[in-house]
């Protein structure tokens, strides 16, 4: 899977990619990674990518020349993108089901906004979406490129070692959440662990952890059950 990032921030986009899961993903080549600097794409001498609001206001807007320029030349060099993804706080939002749709794309580009926004048309005619990663406002769409990237990652076969463990995430099995886990000591300051996880009977085990996923979905998540 091919995915163009363009921020003016590079360097925090590529050092977090760098590690762990989504880390291996790009080393081995299962994505194929570019991260793109806004202002390579400016033809004045400061490299300018925003500029004031058009009909007054605070802050700046991020200019809509460099970003159409990034766009022309990814087509050029890695062809035509599956989709173009404007992050932004007022996009869809971003869930399981939409990590799992962009994940069967072959090719993503995510645009980073900053400052107050990105121009309009930008939205308008260069992005096919635009995509939130929820109802809070960050600095910049570098955070949420980054979440979008991971949830995504995870989803395309071959990136998490185990797919036993992907499958059975949160959300990801019959839409509910994960069972809780524990590890040794089976006793810690007092507290003990469920008996069943020491009987080795898996079918009880399993039965168990059903179980606990239904109640605490039932418990902290109930739309998750209404939806489903
Ligand atoms: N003035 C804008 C916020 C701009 S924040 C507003 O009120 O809607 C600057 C940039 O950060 C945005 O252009 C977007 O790219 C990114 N961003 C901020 N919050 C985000 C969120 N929740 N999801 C995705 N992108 C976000």
């Amino acid at each position: 899977m091919k995915i163009d990032i363009v921020t003016i921030f590079p360097a925090m986009v590529t050092a977090a990619l760098a590690e762990g899961i989504v880390g291996r993903a790009v080393a081995s080549g299962v994505i194929d990674l570019r991260v793109h600097d806004l202002r390579d794409f400016t033809t004045d001498r400061r490299h300018v990518v925003d500029d004031m609001p058009f009909g007054g206001g605070p802050g700046m807007v991020l200019k809509p020349e460099p970003l159409f320029a990034a766009v022309d030349q990814i087509r050029e060099e890695r062809g035509i993108p599956s989709a173009v993804i404007l992050t932004s706080p007022d996009g869809e939002r971003l869930t399981h089901a939409v990590a799992a749709r962009l994940s069967a794309l072959d090719h993503l580009v995510i645009l980073c906004g900053r400052y107050e926004g990105v121009d309009e048309r930008v939205r308008e005619h260069l992005a096919t979406e635009a995509i939130s990663i929820g109802d809070y406002v960050l600095s910049g769409g570098e955070l949420p490129a980054l979440v979008m990237v991971d949830a995504l990652a995870r989803q395309i076969p071959g990136v998490v070692g185990d797919a036993a463990s992907v499958a059975g995430d949160t959300f990801a099995r019959d839409g509910l959440l994960d069972f809780p886990q524990y590890t040794r000591p089976a006793e810690f300051r007092g507290h003990g662990v469920p008996a069943v996880l020491l009987s080795g009977h898996h079918a009880e085990i399993e039965k168990w952890r059903r179980q606990q996923a239904l109640e605490r979905t039932r418990k902290h998540r109930p739309d998750l059950l209404k939806d489903s």
